[in-house]
């Protein structure tokens, strides 16, 4: 099986979990947008995924996303929307600022404006001509031993973060990124991406055009879109497993 084959079935795998769980939840799946997240697989793999229709691409690691990104042949480059969903130090903004076209995992003021700086930089050079996207990132995690691990804003630090986003003059508001917490069953992941489903209605009802909710992954897409999710960012059951867990 070449390459793009095995894409290919895993991908009309996944379209067809995402087109079960629609019917569940009697939602529309072209109301989702798929997001290949493309971490340790290679720039092809990025081509090979926009000739089989997924334009959003996802990553979480600088070192890796900005050669990669540079890698793609230009017309992909213009085709594709790249999000960054992994967690970013403040320094390395000015680098993301030039490549991403969504950061995801905005979870704290200095970030927002580190960010802004960068966007302001990257349109001085050239090296970007839109503004940028971002989602306010929430940890539901909250209590869990290793609270705060992989990042994110408590849910009361929303509001603030949102208002701090929506004053910048080259960031756009979209939306809340969350993941599932850490090692629980089905049930709690539901109740954990409804609890983000009410955190992105408040913040929907302050600012109207921030309407997306980015969660669901491999492991659970089903709930993610039974809560009521708008971006799935899928990356082991499109891309197959990779080399060491994350
Ligand atoms: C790696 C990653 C994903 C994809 O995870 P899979 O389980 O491989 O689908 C989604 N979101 C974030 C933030 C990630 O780092």
């Amino acid at each position: 099986m070449t390459r793009r084959e095995e894409l290919e079935r895993n991908l009309a795998a996944v379209r067809a979990r995402i087109a079960d769980a629609c019917r569940t939840a009697g939602r529309e799946p072209d109301e989702l947008t798929l997001i290949a997240i493309t971490k340790f697989f290679p720039a092809p793999d990025v081509t090979e995924l926009a000739w089989l229709g997924v334009h959003d691409m996802g990553e979480n690691r600088d070192q890796e996303a900005l050669p990669k990104v540079a890698e793609l042949p230009p017309a992909v480059r213009e085709s594709v929307t790249v999000h960054f969903v992994g967690q970013l130090q403040t320094n390395k903004a000015n680098r993301v600022a030039r490549y991403a076209d969504v950061v995801q995992s905005v979870d704290r003021g200095r970030l927002v404006n580190a960010l802004d700086r960068g966007v302001a930089t990257a349109l001085e050079r050239g090296e970007r001509h839109t503004r940028l996207g971002v989602t306010i990132q929430v940890d539901l995690d909250e209590g869990a031993a290793d609270h705060r691990g992989r990042g994110g804003a408590l849910p009361e630090e929303v509001p603030a973060l949102a208002d701090l986003v929506a004053q910048t003059e080259h960031l756009d508001l979209r939306g809340v990124m969350a993941v599932a917490p850490f090692g629980v069953d089905e049930a709690a992941t539901a109740a954990a991406f409804e609890r983000l489903a009410r955190i992105a209605e408040a913040l929907r009802a302050d600012h109207p055009g921030a309407t997306w909710m980015s969660a669901g992954m491999s492991g659970d897409l089903e709930q993610a879109i039974a809560a009521g999710a708008t971006h799935l960012r899928v990356g082991t059951a499109i891309l197959g497993s990779r080399p060491s867990p994350r």
